[in-house]
């Protein structure tokens, strides 16, 4: 099937076919690793004209190569962007990104609740390099508009947040920002292209940790940005000369992984909201964060801009922090281990993960309870999930 042919299909069938036929070999069903440093050509003419972009072709896998192509290919498609460049990681994304469109003298509005990584770079590197930033509260829509109104080159944003899943109004603050002629990124890891797509909400820039969920196996790492052409281009053009460059054999992995999604997504979607929905019932648990519950506070907008919730949820167990490491010690069915989007269970609590290095007062202040433990959910069978839950709970 043609890529131009793709816009028209459903999103399962673009996990699969998207990007595919690009590069199918000798009647091969599957891509090829194209494990080549270097492209060789039969004329120099011929090695000029792709050397210029004149032709299309390939020179030095730094810079493009023909698996990772069909990797970037295939999430253009799932995003409905115009262009797409992928990266080592998650966080070379993110600060390749960061590094490419803010400079000495610029200002960038950001949240509290970004990705840990994430938020060092705002913290960290990029008041080195003269830039301003400036965290909002997470939630507080008023303070965002009025941060950016007052002048920004970029509004960064990540909706559903890390650990509590708050949740953000794209369009509303996607809109205040382009009245400034801000330009919007959004780190769409949680959410994947199957519950919601930023760039049909005015996103300028959606990025992936492709680590999660579009591999999908916790086994290989990797990130992408999607865009308009013009910003796709600047991009490529700081991380093919930085050189924070997806290897092609990491690029299959993350290709086969990817041809699933839909259906993994739609499973795990699933079983949050399964469990979410049975733990909030539970006699031992505090409370539970999942914005597919009508008690959360963000349920109304992520009905509005989200097609399904996600498979991370958080919950906070009564008493102390002994009560957490007698559940999770009996957990039989999840690894206690930090990441997301793995075909197995993932869970840990924040004050070990996420926010280890922050204090119980700092913790306090983003909203997240000293019991509080973050889920996310694999393709498991819930009913074998709940059992192992309620068994671990019983321990307490
Ligand atoms: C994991 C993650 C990242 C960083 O990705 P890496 O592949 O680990 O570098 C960025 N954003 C979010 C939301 C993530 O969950």
């Amino acid at each position: 099937m043609k890529n131009s042919k793709m816009n028209s299909k459903k999103q399962g069938t673009k996990a699969v076919w998207g990007g595919q036929s690009e590069l199918f070999y000798q009647g091969a069903t599957q891509v090829p690793i194209v494990n080549s440093v270097t492209f060789g050509y039969d004329n120099v003419d011929d090695w000029f004209d792709v050397a210029i972009g004149k032709k299309e072709g390939h020179i030095y896998s730094r810079n493009t190569n023909p698996t990772v192509a069909v990797f970037e290919e295939k999430v253009r498609i799932l995003e409905n962007a115009e262009a797409a460049t992928s990266f080592s990681t998650g966080m070379a994304a993110i600060s390749n990104t960061l590094s490419t469109f803010l400079a000495q003298g610029d200002r960038v509005v950001s949240v509290k609740d970004t990705y840990g990584g994430t938020s060092i770079v705002f913290l960290e590197f990029l008041p080195k390099n003269g830039i301003e930033v400036t965290l909002c509260e997470t939630t507080n829509h008023e303070e965002i508009e009025a941060e950016v109104k007052k002048g920004c080159k970029m509004l960064y944003l990540e909706t559903p947040t890390n650990p509590t899943l708050k949740i953000l109004d794209l369009k509303r603050l996607i809109k205040s920002a382009h009245e400034v002629g801000a330009m919007v990124v959004v780190d769409n890891t949680f959410a994947t292209p199957i519950n919601q797509q930023p760039l049909e909400l005015g996103a300028d820039i959606v990025l992936h940790s492709a680590t999660k969920y579009l591999g999908g196996h916790s086994d290989a790492m990797g990130g992408v940005a999607c865009g308009n052409k013009d910003l796709i281009q600047q991009l490529f053009h700081y991380r093919e000369i930085n050189g924070a460059s997806l290897h092609a054999n990491t690029a299959y992995m993350l290709l086969r992984g990817i041809q699933t999604l839909e259906l993994r997504v739609l499973r795990q979607n699933e079983n949050a909201m399964k469990l979410a929905q049975h733990l909030e019932k539970h006699e031992k648990i505090e409370q539970v964060f999942y914005p597919g519950l009508k008690s959360h506070p963000g349920h109304k907008i992520a009905s509005s801009q989200m097609t399904g919730f996600g498979g991370v949820f958080s919950f906070s167990i009564k008493g102390d922090f002994e009560n957490v490491k007698l559940f999770l010690n009996s957990l039989e069915l999840a690894h206690l281990a930090a990441s997301l989007g793995s075909v197995s269970t993932l869970i840990g609590p924040p004050k070990v993960t996420s926010h280890v290095e922050a204090t119980e007062e700092e913790r306090k202040q983003l909203g997240i309870p000293e019991t509080l433990i973050r889920c996310a959910l694999g393709i498991e069978n819930i009913e074998d999930i709940i059992a192992d839950f309620d068994k671990a709970l019983l321990k307490i």
